[in-house]
């Protein structure tokens, strides 16, 4: 009895290993394409376009006989002008995050207001950048506006301004949308270069370039600050440090100028280095 069940469970293993190895591959395969449908980044970007298909699509490409010829002169290097998006976070009735909960004397919107003009000001020795700012004053603006306002504008970048509004910690981090891509996408490398040169100028501490959403880990379309999911162009999120921080709030006060001009030198050489766009400097 014993001998004769041992050989027919080998011949059950014989007969139905292979089945099963190829239940077990059908299976893998299934779960793979299935989750790669569902997965929201993957149905963001063929919906729309991510912005580096944008910027992707405006330079000409060397399989394209037609415009072969322009190879030695980039579409983008024709445009007369880059429009970047400043946008200074909160305003008006909202306040954004405080220096202190119970006796605040330190408002997020004054601050990134404060930042973004100084941003703005930076510019100004580019004469072929245009800056939009999405407010210049302390006014409430929807956050559905101030993307309206960038893809109106068909602007190449989206830069918003904020402070960290966690009550503990310190330094400096810059969001990206969780659908950006790799680390040479235009979002990250437009985050990349805004956080090296902040850390020329000084900073208590690079917390990093992150994706998506604080507390947020999936990959949900709705994991995202809005401004970054929301806008056509390459964006990010600066978190300037946090308003509960006393080395943050000095560094924000005695470097302003320096970070505004960081800033904008990030753009400016970050168009320059992957030769997008030719930027004009006043003499
Ligand atoms: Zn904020």
């Amino acid at each position: 009895m014993a001998r004769r069940r041992r050989i027919r469970w080998d011949r059950v293993g014989l007969v139905f290993g292979p089945v099963l190895l190829l239940i077990l591959i059908l299976c893998f395969s299934c779960n793979g394409s299935s989750h790669k449908g569902k997965n929201p980044a993957s149905e963001i970007s063929a919906a729309e376009p991510s912005s580096m298909d944008i910027v992707e699509q405006t330079l000409p490409t060397a399989t394209d006989p037609q415009e072969g010829t322009q190879l030695a002169d980039p579409a983008v290097n024709t445009k007369k002008e880059l429009v970047v998006v400043i946008d200074a976070g909160h305003g008006g009735k909202d306040a954004g995050a405080l220096n202190d909960p119970n006796t605040p004397t330190r408002l997020e919107k004054d601050d990134v207001l404060r930042l973004s003009l100084a941003v703005q000001k930076a510019f100004e020795k580019y004469p072929n950048i245009r800056v939009i700012m999405t407010r210049e004053t302390d006014v409430f603006v929807e956050l559905k506006d101030r993307c309206t306002i960038a893809n109106e504008a068909n602007a190449d970048f989206f830069i918003s301004i904020h402070r960290n509004s966690a009550l503990t910690g310190d330094g400096v981090e810059i969001w990206v949308n969780n659908d950006a891509g790799g680390d040479n996408s235009m979002d990250k490398l437009l985050a990349t270069y805004i956080m090296e040169l902040l850390e020329d100028v000084g900073i208590a501490q690079n917390r990093g370039i992150k994706s998506g959403y604080r507390n947020s880990s999936s990959n949900e379309q709705s994991n995202n600050y809005y401004v970054n999911r929301n806008t056509n162009m390459p964006s990010c999120l600066i978190e300037m440090g946090f308003m509960t921080s006393a080395v943050d709030n000095q560094n924000f006060d005695n470097h302003l100028e320096e970070y505004a001009e960081a800033i904008a030198t990030a753009v400016v050489e970050l168009v320059t280095d992957r030769n997008l766009f030719t930027v004009e400097t006043v003499q």
